[in-house]
């Protein structure tokens, strides 16, 4: 496995992979990697010749009073991880590397970012956004994989992908969960024992809303007031959002007609966690 900081030598190096015809495959973390990650380098695996994983706590995406400082980091496991599954390239820039202390220009989506995590974290998917567009830009990927676990983003990078026209084909990678239906998250490991316990409040919320609409509930301020009832039975459990929206547009939606997205971000003490469902009607929507 090859480990590169330059962002100058990420480029040439992928500029010249390119010339041998290989299909790149590109896996943007922030590290702390465990099982949800390394499905999605399994999945770039399937699709590539050669899987390059970013590694990059991007300081653009946190709020001044977000957890940027806080962020669990673990250099050496993530390296192991990543030659275990067989990794290409691991590139893991310094942020002064790849910001210019004047940069001036980023990438912002104006429509889906406007909800869920956009409207309690301003400025986050700008920095997404922005970062992303410059791992494409200095890895040159023809598929980039995501994981539906950020459902939000997806969307939004799918829909930059599409309207500056990167020449990239996103792969959406299912949510991975632990045993005991967690969603697998580097923010889990700064729970305590009692917010772990609690924390499946959210796996529990999400099966509620799934077995109301499996029973033909179409309404959704029920489903959202069945979730929140879940949640709130839970003493540490702080909620951030919880919402019914439209899978597409992320629009909040009154009554589901076709696909929908349950989704919520509930905090334990400062770790905020997210997690989300699709919901299917019984009549195909
Ligand atoms: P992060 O390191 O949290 O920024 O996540 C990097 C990528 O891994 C993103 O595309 C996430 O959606 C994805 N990811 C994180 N957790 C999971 C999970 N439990 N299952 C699937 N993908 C995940």
């Amino acid at each position: 496995m090859k480990i590169i900081e330059s962002p100058e030598e990420m480029q040439s190096e992928a500029r010249a992979l390119r010339k041998t015809g290989r299909r790149i495959a590109l896996v943007p973390t922030m590290g702390f990697l465990h099982e949800g990650h390394m499905s999605l380098v399994r999945l770039a695996r399937s699709h590539a010749d050669l899987v390059i994983v970013s590694l990059f706590v991007n300081p653009t995406q946190f709020g001044p009073t977000e957890d940027f400082e806080r962020y669990p980091r673990n250099r050496s496991k993530d390296d192991a991880l990543c030659r275990k599954e067989g990794v290409n390239i691991l590139f893991c820039p310094e942020a002064p590397a790849l910001y210019a202390s004047n940069a001036s220009v980023s990438v912002v989506e104006e429509q889906l970012s406007r909800g869920l995590c956009g409207a309690s974290r301003p400025g986050h998917f700008r920095g997404v956004c922005t970062i992303v567009a410059k791992l494409f830009h200095l890895c040159d990927p023809d598929i980039a994989v995501f994981g539906c676990k950020d459902a939000q983003q997806l969307r939004i990078i799918e829909r930059m992908v599409r309207d500056l026209n990167f020449p990239v084909r996103i792969v959406r990678g299912p949510i991975q969960r632990e045993p005991d239906g967690l969603a697998m998250s580097s923010r889990n490991a700064r729970l305590s024992p009692e917010e772990r316990q609690q924390a499946l409040c959210l796996r529990r919320a999400l099966d509620q809303a799934e077995a109301r609409v499996a029973q033909g509930e179409k309404q959704a301020h029920i489903l959202v007031d069945t979730m929140t009832r879940i949640v709130r039975e839970e003493s540490l459990a702080q909620v951030d959002y919880i919402h019914i929206v439209d899978e597409e547009t992320l629009e909040p939606l009154q009554i589901l007609r076709g696909p929908a997205l349950a989704a919520l971000a509930v905090f334990f003490g400062s770790t905020r966690l997210i997690d989300n469902a699709l919901l299917r009607t019984q009549d195909g929507g």
